[in-house]
């Protein structure tokens, strides 16, 4: 049989719109056979998704979206493979959470001012007690015809320089990769062709995350193209990082981005589940 891997992928506890044990079954009619359920910032999903995994035949890798902070930008971290009890990562993450409450509440206040108002309660009753996201913002904006698509929600209102955008010192990079490998996992930098930074700072970025003892970096991401393919395996075989796959998948709503549609993983580098 042959193996599919989707490493990265979202539920309702965070800004995914399925529960986990719906991420898990629609992950097995995709025909994933290894799934690793990546929530921002929370662990709460993973007892779920572990049981419903067992359930549907599916070889589960649990796992953790981090938010970090390096030289005042934000960067992704994804765990894999981790012991999702660990106290190191469960005190870590705490911190974390607070922040995000925190956060979502000055971003009401900001949205507020642009006379968009009663905000905060909603998208805290859409999260449903998951992690706050900025994603639960757009949602709330699109579906009030603020906007017309998610994409201008972020565009006008939450993305960075924009009004409603509240600047947050997430992790310490440093920390979030000591919580995941203290927690048995491996660190992997999430989406690298995403962050809106020059070459060279990406390549300090990478050099840095790989003195912090990461280990991974995605190579095929739910969107990749052939070239951002090339360039993430040119930044895998440059900093000796094993190559990870993952969908981040949030939503059936989103055509684009499916569980386990993913380009194959080119055969000259380390996948990432070699390590686990
Ligand atoms: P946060 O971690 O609260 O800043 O929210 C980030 C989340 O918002 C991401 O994980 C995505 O789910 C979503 N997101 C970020 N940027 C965009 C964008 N440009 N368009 C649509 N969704 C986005
Ligand atoms: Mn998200
Ligand atoms: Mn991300
Ligand atoms: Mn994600």
């Amino acid at each position: 049989m042959t193996e599919t891997y989707d490493l990265h992928c979202h539920s309702s506890a965070s800004d995914g719109f399925l529960t986990p044990t719906e991420v898990i079954q629609r992950a097995q009619q995709m025909g994933v056979t290894s799934l690793s359920l990546t929530d921002h910032d929370t662990i709460n999903g993973q007892a779920e998704a572990a049981k419903a995994a067992l359930d549907n035949n599916i070889n589960f890798i649990p796992g953790i979206e981090i938010s970090t902070t390096w030289e005042n930008k934000c960067f992704h971290i994804i765990g894999l493979n981790i012991d999702y009890e660990h106290p190191a990562l469960i005190n870590g993450i705490q911190a974390l959470q607070t922040l995000r409450v925190e956060r979502a509440k000055k971003i009401a206040l900001k949205l507020e001012k642009k006379r968009i108002p009663n905000v905060y309660q909603a998208v805290l009753e859409a999260a449903k007690g998951g992690m706050v996201t900025r994603a639960h913002f757009a949602d709330y904006l699109l579906s009030h015809n603020y906007v017309a698509t998610q994409q201008e929600a972020f565009d006008r209102y939450l993305g960075q320089g924009k009004p409603a955008f509240v600047s947050t010192v997430w992790a310490d990079l440093q920390e979030a990769v000591d919580w995941i490998t203290q927690s048995g996992g491996v660190a992997v930098v999430a989406h690298p062709m995403r962050y809106r930074i020059s070459a060279s700072w990406m390549r300090r970025f990478l050099s840095f995350f790989k003195q912090t003892g990461g280990q991974g970096i995605e190579v095929i991401t739910g969107r990749t193209n052939p070239d951002e393919i090339r360039r993430a395996m040119l930044f895998a075989t440059q900093y000796e990082l094993a190559a990870s796959v993952g969908s981040d998948f949030h939503t059936p709503k989103n055509k684009w981005v499916e569980l386990g549609r993913l380009s194959p993983l080119p055969k000259n580098i380390k996948p990432v589940w070699e390590l686990f």
